[in-house]
């Protein structure tokens, strides 16, 4: 598989878009195994609860210049927001699905840009 300036070639010929981007586009995803979702869960998790008891002490505004220092004066759903993605870009392997053969193309591994491809068969 040939990975060229965010682009993906399926063998079929097919260009497809790499992961990332165009969040409204449902043929391409990410696999997450299941160690990864709930240490994924259990850092966000964490860092609420910080974010809460900061509120309850009346020290959220430290806590946010110290976690998010780009995102101080903004409303708190884009903090959060914030947190989850920077945390969720570690997650999982990237799959793209091929309109023009079916296939499904799986990263190999995280941060590679090799893909192997699975051709589908109706079970
Ligand atoms: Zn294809």
């Amino acid at each position: 598989m040939v990975l060229k300036m965010s682009k993906l070639a399926c063998p079929c010929g097919n260009i497809l878009r790499d992961c990332g981007q165009d969040d409204t586009d449902s043929n391409w995803g990410y696999i997450i195994k299941n160690k990864e979702w709930f240490d994924y869960q259990d850092e966000v998790s964490k860092i609420l609860s910080g974010l809460f008891e900061a509120y309850k002490t009346g020290k959220h505004i430290e806590w946010i210049k110290n976690n998010c220092p780009i995102y101080s004066d903004q409303p708190l759903e884009s903090i959060i927001s914030d947190i989850m993605t920077r945390l969720n870009l570690e997650l999982g392997v990237c799959y793209a699905k091929c309109n023009n053969c079916n296939s499904l193309l799986i990263q190999s591994n995280k941060h590679e840009n090799k893909y192997t491809r699975f051709k589908k068969e109706e079970l």
